[in-house]
């Protein structure tokens, strides 16, 4: 390796100030110093904050919000490696750093100073006379405070550091145990028989990877772009249950076993909650979200379950007719592929030719472009995986809004799924720095025989989504970083990134994206009429099993307690499932165990899942108002950068919304898009 200025931690100093990231300059022994160091001085800057006592908002928030900055990146920067290029050394490092970094963060709330110089700032002429948004950040700061144990006597808030601390050991051990079970499994198959329904590319993948581990055959595993393809398509049923079941008891035995760290994690939930004074770990996490409370959330799940049971009850008579026979659960994504077809003489994968990434990318950019007024322009930029493509967001006047990195395909030092992460949270003129990741199909071959990565419609729309996470992050002119960007209630941050699925599906905006990878043809009317109407196929289906995981969150975060009821949470979750599922579930069916939305973070997704389909009425109901005055109407896409995407939680969202859309959100949109409600004229 050449010499590189060892001495200079790109987690410190200069280093994150100014210029790009040094990604490829980050090492594992540099996170430990890095954020100790970091930790320290924000100590320090707190510290001071608190004995100066000033009574202004620079003095006060103000100097919050400049003593956390460096470490917030720094921890940003280290998540984002841990998730996107981990290493054993590097995972070590980040399990000594992280505790450190949530005692800090949870300590912050019982800094007896802090919350005096809050409070007493509070009090003063100049606080009754902030600007709406300052305003609203001395509130939020002042409730967030308490929320998080600020009037606690001293004893309840060491209790409350220690349970902080032990959920982010916990949650990660979680999380950690999914990645290693996902790639402890691998399986080959030589007999190119028992592989037969595999789509040509899933195939060749398969076979690829078999080579590549030096096998002969066919190689599959319980990543995304190997496991989804195996499960829908192929003929021999026993190799489909085997992999259903080896997908589906991830984690949930032998040495990485999440079921303790389940229990744990949701006692451990429940006592921060009670010792905070909420009936349950629901109501704390809904409190500052639209929905404000658990039971809200509940019987929002309830209302939507009701208007789709019927539909559901159909579609598993049609499917269990179709199949004739009863269904197990490997069947169902089989059979219900086979129907589609069918009924709509439509294979999904015959869409994946018209969607290359570059074709997708330069597409999505356009859109982008011509609602949002921003281009995407390449740069040469240090990485972290020579894979990873670097961008300037700029906006119509050459202003550099955010760095941008874009990581689309899978590796195994990089964890499943996809997602924006933001690294720099900036205020204007500042610019943001973000991440993109996804784990896409990637291209295949070498030399003459490449394939380039050709997407599902799926995965397109997945782009577009976290494409649209990115816009709600890089558009943010909030003045005040802690309100800026993606940092918003949990029910409202989706409605940035689902709004852009829509684009999917429009033909005017496909036609900006799909291109044959070889003809450079766009989409055949055909096919396209073919992909709108199988949208809505088994629609009820797929919402029952979204209410059904969103119920199981609410059930664990809200009825159960884990001192006293017996039942473990991944049976009562599998009982709870039960109602919302096309076939039964295998009494091994452990899903939970491997469920990261629920407890791979602290708090991530927890009493929150329900927050997709909110999200969905709200993007649904937002989107009407391009249908009605133009898919790519400047006016309406200057809207709703200017209503949603600058305003990150400088308002409440409510009213955000309603500034877009001129009215209260409604349900209608979304039943119709699902064809659970004929649409209206
Ligand atoms: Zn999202």
């Amino acid at each position: 390796m050449a010499t590189s200025p060892q001495a200079e931690n790109p987690l410190l100093g200069s280093a994150l100030d100014a210029g790009p990231i040094r990604f490829d300059l980050l090492r594992a022994e540099h996170v430990v110093p890095g954020i100790d160091a970091l930790i320290a001085s924000a100590k320090e800057g707190i510290d001071a904050l608190g004995e100066a006592m000033a009574a202004t908002y620079q003095g006060t928030l103000g100097a919050l919000e400049t003593a956390t900055l460096k470490l917030e990146r720094a921890n940003a920067l280290c998540e984002h490696i841990e998730s996107a290029a981990t290493s054993p050394e590097f995972r070590a490092a980040w399990n000594e750093a992280q505790p450190k970094l949530a005692a800090f963060w949870s300590s912050l709330p019982l800094h007896e100073g802090l919350y005096r110089a809050v409070k007493a700032y509070a009090l003063t002429d100049e606080a009754k006379g902030l600007d709406p948004v300052r305003a609203r950040h001395l509130k939020k700061t002042l409730d967030d405070l308490k929320k998080h144990g600020a009037e606690l006597p001293p004893a309840g808030k060491q209790q409350l550091t220690e349970i902080d601390v032990e959920l982010a050991k916990v949650t990660t051990k979680f999380s950690q145990n999914v990645l290693d079970a996902t790639n402890a499994f691998e399986l080959y198959i030589e007999d190119e028989a028992r592989v037969a329904g595999l789509p040509e590319l899933a195939k060749r993948a398969a076979r690829e990877g078999a080579a590549s581990k030096g096998k002969e055959g066919f190689r599959f595993t319980l990543h995304a772009p190997s496991f989804i393809p195996a499960i829908t398509h192929l003929e021999d049923r026993a190799l489909r249950e085997q992999l259903y079941r080896a997908y589906n008891e991830r984690a949930s035995g032998g040495t990485l076993d999440n079921r303790a760290l389940i229990l744990q994690i949701l006692k451990l939930r429940r006592a921060k909650a009670k010792l905070l004074g909420f009936k349950d770990f629901a109501d704390l996490v809904t409190m500052d979200r639209m929905a404000k409370t658990g039971e809200r959330a509940l019987s929002f799940i309830a209302d939507l379950r009701e208007r789709t049971k019927e539909a559901f009850a159909k579609e598993k008579a049609a499917i269990t007719a179709f199949a004739g026979h009863e269904l197990a659960a490997w069947d169902v994504a089989f059979y219900a592929e086979k129907r589609r077809k069918a009924l709509f003489d439509f294979d999904e994968e015959a869409l994946r030719p018209y969607f290359p990434l570059e074709s997708v990318l330069t597409g999505a950019f356009e859109i982008f472009r011509r609602l949002y007024g921003v281009e995407f322009v390449a740069r040469d930029l240090p990485v972290w995986d020579p894979s990873v493509r670097p961008f300037h967001l700029v906006d119509g006047k050459g202003e550099h809004l955010a760095t941008v990195y874009i990581d689309l395909f899978p590796r195994d030092n990089k964890v499943q799924g996809a997602w924006m992460a933001p690294i720099v949270t900036a205020v204007p003129p500042a610019a943001h720095v973000a991440v993109v990741a996804a784990n896409f199909t990637p291209p295949l071959g070498t030399g003459e025989d490449t394939l380039p990565a050709l997407l599902s419609h799926r995965e397109v729309e997945t782009l577009f989504h976290e494409l649209g996470h990115l816009m709600h992050l890089c558009l943010s002119r909030v003045p005040v970083r802690s309100l800026a960007g993606t940092s918003v209630a949990w029910d409202f941050v989706e409605l940035p990134s689902q709004i852009m699925e829509n684009w999917t599906w429009e033909r005017d905006a496909i036609d900006l994206f799909a291109r044959h990878y070889q003809s450079g043809e766009t989409l055949p009317q055909g096919l396209f009429d073919k992909l709108v109407r199988a949208r809505t196929y088994r629609a009820a289906s797929m919402q029952m099993q979204q209410l059904g995981y969103a119920e199981i969150d609410l059930d664990l975060h809200c009825r159960f307690d884990p001192e006293t009821d017996a039942n473990d949470p991944v049976e009562r979750a599998r009982d709870i499932l039960a109602a919302y599922v096309t076939a039964q579930l295998p009494p091994t069916y452990a899903m939970l165990a491997s469920f990261g939305h629920l407890f791979a973070n602290a708090t991530g997704y927890a009493a929150g899942y329900y927050s997709y389909k909110w999200a969905e009425v709200l993007d649904a109901d937002a989107f009407g108002r391009f249908r009605e005055e133009g898919l790519f109407s400047q006016d309406v896409g200057a809207a709703f950068r200017e209503a949603i995407l600058a305003r990150g939680d400088s308002a409440d969202p409510g009213d955000l919304f309603k500034q877009f859309r001129g009215r209260e959100p409604k349900l209608e949109a979304l039943l119709e898009r699902l064809g659970l409600v004929p649409a209206s004229a």
